[in-house]
């Protein structure tokens, strides 16, 4: 038998003790070894549910054709087939298939796009292997691991529980219980239903609360989640509010289109008696022109390209919508520790009840000097900060590993500064611990800002061992401590104001406190803390601002986004770090008990003036978000623990960190940050901005052409003249060209002045009146463009076929030139820089011109769309009526630019605002 068959015989797990369940799986607390984690990862196979089929390649081809136009298309394939103009069918297929390939092509592009960026978000696990605590991706868990469990984790595998110390699990997706399950490691019944198996975590669900230790004993399909198969697809599609309502606006264009065009047809036919052929062809050409058929493909490409950019500066986006709203985000909130700061703690001062100790040493290694007075101290003369380093070692879930040199930490870089601290008093972190077993713990969480363990040793003694923020522990003593068996009454104030002190120097200050208990207390009891501790005294950390935020904060004020820090520390420690990074009100901070005293419309009228909200809870944020949105704001809201998601789904975009960020708060935000970098917000605002942009020049792009082409049909139909253009060439145009054209504006950089604007207001209208006037402004002068110089051709006596290849040219021209105008919407076209263009735009240039050679020159492709050479003189005609449109749609926006800026009541206004607001 197999080892895979030997562990999977076993079904149930909830019904054996911790010690019958390790050894059946062959495991113990120490973890598995790396060889055999590897050995039975080949035995077992990834820890992944299978992944629902993708559809068959050539289903998703075809499905390319399921489009009305094309259906159009086909119809007019079938109709020049039986009209006998083959010439006309075999062109029509060959753009349908050309169509469909492109489309395919792309989509395939932007789909690995995504797929990458699911990767990226692929889930971790904390585990103990080789006795050594590490983090693993979560797909290579096997049977017999050992993994350790905190609030906000989701379970990455079904385990059976070793220890539980105050573990809630969320776990719903099976047993669709909305309430959290209490969890414990005693077995349970073997016939217990899923729900009340309480001695089990299982793989999908989340941790709410506590912390926990287990062996894994089923992965991928083999957990119960597997097994019911709740396939988590989430189909994600490459969609934005923008973008869906360009498509619904394609959809109800398409229709009047073809209702108009069924109308010409049927009037033209029976009422004019025109002949059936010329008609039939001149309606298939105005539905080709006027549905803007190549438009979503362009606009997917933008959003994806957007999307895989922002991934490259380290946000993940998970919503699509996200990406629009980043570019009208009007205020950032912010945590500050780890995403203004570097999160590389340091413990750099020591406040005892006599003494002020300042730490030496770089980065977490476990050794330095602690210097009194500059003159380094012997620590056996000064039993206080033994006990300050015991404490600091032992109430720690870190682990301090030496890779290469280099120390690093598992686990909270706060614990791996203060571990680095106890090393600093001679107490290694691992001598501690085997000294003194953990036996219970109460866990860190933001609302009550402290952590406690109960620890025994082996000579029969126990203790508690408390750290937190001060104010909190400080309630907990009456006590403090001299030295390890000396105590006198606790000086409140002297320890107010020293907090204080450390706090205004910018660091995050922790009190630690402990109190020997009665070897047989095995259970730690928040009564057991209440008021009964001894005060051993403060550490600062130091936690330097991060130099790239201080930019990203400069680059917010002038993009006129405001930028607020919410953090659970000191408010001096975050007035001090504000300052650093030039945050705006910082002489007006408000804590989270002040903030409990005030209700929504007090608040709402406050929020804006004040610039730091210190000592907050994860449920105040929800309140903020709230309050500024009350204002018309749209808010960034950032995110690290489980309480944090409701906060997170409430903001207009939820950010969460990507490396100390719970699973529970990825989850409840539209955007991942990979280096949980505040820059990495700004930089996303900046590419959202962009991307935006993009995606309205591509509309303000596509839409006039498509209005000219159908208008030039419409205005010879109405004239009862010849076509300038057939629809042949211009099925050539808008399939061929215009794709290829659009495309590059996908690729367009962020324009200089990008984050020099204000937001963009929230809700802002697709079709606004710039945008109307633009389409009808650039139509009518392409229409005037195509239509003169097929009737000058007409009149120099040319024939009917060279006339509309000189318009047919005239038109690719036009669109040419309009995109080095649009290219620049905001700024003037007529800089180097704007001429000069990027890769992208001169590849399609060049792309497009290779095209039009070939199609007027090249002897094949003239019979197929009959066209005909042109001469010379006539080349430079059409190059000139070019520029000339050019430069008359340049001049309008110069003057639109200028007259926008100075004279608008609003930019006055703004301006005044503006002012205002920087006194
Ligand atoms: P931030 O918003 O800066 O991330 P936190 O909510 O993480 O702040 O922490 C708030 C306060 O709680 C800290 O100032 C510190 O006093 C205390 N604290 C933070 N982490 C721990 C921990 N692991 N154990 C005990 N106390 C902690
Ligand atoms: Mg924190």
């Amino acid at each position: 038998m197999s080892q895979r068959d030997a562990m999977k015989t076993t079904q149930s797990w909830h019904d054996k003790t911790c010690e019958q369940s390790l050894a059946e799986l062959k495991t113990g607390t120490a973890g598995l070894d790396e060889i055999e984690a590897k050995q039975r990862l080949s035995n077992f196979g990834p820890n992944r549910l299978t992944e629902p089929a993708r559809r068959h390649v050539l289903l998703r081809f075809l499905h390319h054709f399921h489009n009305i136009l094309i259906y159009v298309l086909l119809i007019a394939a079938g109709i020049t087939t039986l009209l006998d103009r083959l010439l006309n069918t075999f062109v029509i297929i060959a753009v349908v298939i050309i169509n469909a390939i492109i489309g395919f092509l792309q989509e395939g592009k932007a789909e690995t796009a995504m797929e990458a960026i699911r990767h990226m978000l692929a889930l971790r696990a904390a585990v103990i292997r080789g006795g050594r605590r590490q983090t693993i991706v979560g797909e290579e868990l096997v049977p017999g691991d050992i993994v350790l469990l905190e609030a906000g984790d989701k379970v990455p595998a079904d385990l059976r529980l070793l220890t539980s110390h105050g573990l809630q699990i969320q776990e719903s997706i099976l047993t669709g219980e909305s309430m959290a399950a209490t969890k414990q490691t005693e077995p349970v019944a073997k016939g217990a239903p899923l729900g009340d198996r309480s001695s089990m975590a299982y793989s999908g669900t989340t941790v709410v609360s506590g912390q926990a230790m287990g062996v894994v004993v089923a992965t991928g399909g083999e957990t119960e989640i597997g097994r019911i198969s709740v396939l988590l697809a989430r189909v994600e599609m490459l969609t934005t509010p923008l973008v869906a309502k360009m498509e619904v606006f394609a959809k109800w264009l398409t229709l009047f289109i073809l209702t108009l065009a069924s109308l010409i047809l049927l009037v033209g036919y029976f009422v004019l008696h025109q002949d059936f052929t010329d008609l039939f062809m001149a309606v298939v050409g105005l539905s080709v022109a006027a549905i803007p058929e190549g438009l979503p493909a362009v606009l997917t490409i933008t959003l994806a390209m957007g999307v895989q950019i922002m991934a490259r500066h380290n946000a993940i986006i998970r919503l699509l919508p996200a990406i629009e709203t980043l570019g009208s985000i009007s205020v950032i909130c912010s945590d500050k520790t780890g995403t203004f700061t570097r999160n590389e703690m340091k413990v750099a001062s020591v406040i005892t009840s006599r003494n002020h100790f300042n730490v030496d040493g770089s980065g977490y290694e476990p050794a330095g000097d602690i210097r009194l007075e500059e003159q380094t101290v012997t620590i056996a003369n000064h039993p206080a900060l033994l006990d300050l380093g015991r404490t600091a070692a032992l109430c720690n879930n870190a682990v301090l590993t030496r890779v290469a040199e280099t120390w690093q930490v598992e686990g909270d870089p706060m614990e791996g500064a203060l571990l680095a601290f106890a090393g600093k008093t001679g107490f290694d972190d691992h001598k501690a611990h085997i000294e003194w077993t953990c036996t219970d713990m109460i866990p860190f969480d933001a609302e009550h800002k402290f952590m406690a363990t109960l620890n025994h040793d082996h000579k029969n003694k126990a203790a508690i061992f408390v750290k937190g923020a001060p104010e909190k522990v400080l309630t907990m003593c009456r006590k403090q401590g001299l030295s390890a068996s000396e105590t006198e009454p606790l000086d409140h104030d002297y320890w107010e104001e020293q907090a204080q002190f450390i706090a205004s120097q910018g660091q995050r200050v922790l009190a630690l406190a402990a109190k020997p208990m009665k070897p047989e207390h095995m259970v730690l009891a928040h009564a057991d803390i209440e008021d009964s501790l001894i005060f051993l005294g403060l550490v600062g950390l130091m936690d330097p601002p991060r130099p790239e935020a201080i930019m990203a904060v400069a680059e917010c004020h002038l993009a006129s986004i405001e930028v607020k820090m919410i953090t659970g520390d000191h408010a001096a420690t975050a007035v001090a770090i504000g300052n650093q990074l030039g945050l705006r009100n910082t002489n007006r901070v408000l804590t989270g008990a002040e903030l409990d005293t005030l209700d929504e419309a007090t608040l709402a009228a406050r929020v804006s003036k004040i610039g730091i909200f210190a000592r907050t809870s994860p449920e105040h944020k929800l309140r903020l978000v709230m309050a500024l949105q009350a204002n018309g704001m749209t808010v960034a809201m950032t995110g690290d623990g489980v309480n944090d998601a409701p906060a997170l789904k409430r903001a207009d975009v939820g950010i969460s960190m990507g490396k100390n960020g719970s699973e529970a708060a990825k989850e409840a935000a539209e955007i991942v940050l990979t280096d949980d970098n505040f820059a990495s917000i700004v930089a996303a605002i900046r590419e959202g901005r962009r991307v935006h942009d993009n995606i309205k020049k591509v509309i303000n792009w596509t839409l006039p052409t498509n209005a000219a082409e159908a208008l030039t049909i419409v205005l010879a139909l109405m004239l009862g003249m010849t076509l300038p253009i057939t629809p042949i060439l211009i099925l050539w145009v808008n399939t061929i060209t215009a794709v290829t054209l659009g495309i590059a504006l996908a690729f367009e950089p962020t324009e200089k002045k990008v984050m020099l604007r204000p937001p963009r207001p929230h809700g802002e209208p697709l079709l606004s009146g710039e945008l109307l006037w633009h389409v009808a402004l650039v139509a009518s002068l392409f229409l005037i463009g195509v239509f003169g110089i097929f009737n000058y051709a007409i009149e120099r006596g040319y024939s009917v076929n060279l006339a509309r290849t000189i318009a047919m040219n005239t038109l690719v021209m036009l669109e040419t030139f309009q995109l080095f105008f649009i290219r620049n919407m905001h700024v003037t076209s007529l800089s180097w820089k704007a001429v000069r263009g990027t890769k992208a735009v001169w590849i399609a240039v060049s792309t497009v011109i290779l095209g039009q050679f070939a199609i007027t020159y090249l002897p094949w492709l003239q019979m197929v769309f009959e066209t005909e050479e042109i001469a010379l003189l006539d080349l430079f005609l059409i190059i000139g009526i070019g520029a000339l449109t050019f430069i008359a749609i340049e001049i309008e926006k110069q003057i639109r630019l200028r007259l926008y800026r100075e004279f608008t009541l609003v930019g006055i206004f703004k301006k005044i605002y503006r002012k205002f607001s920087m006194m």
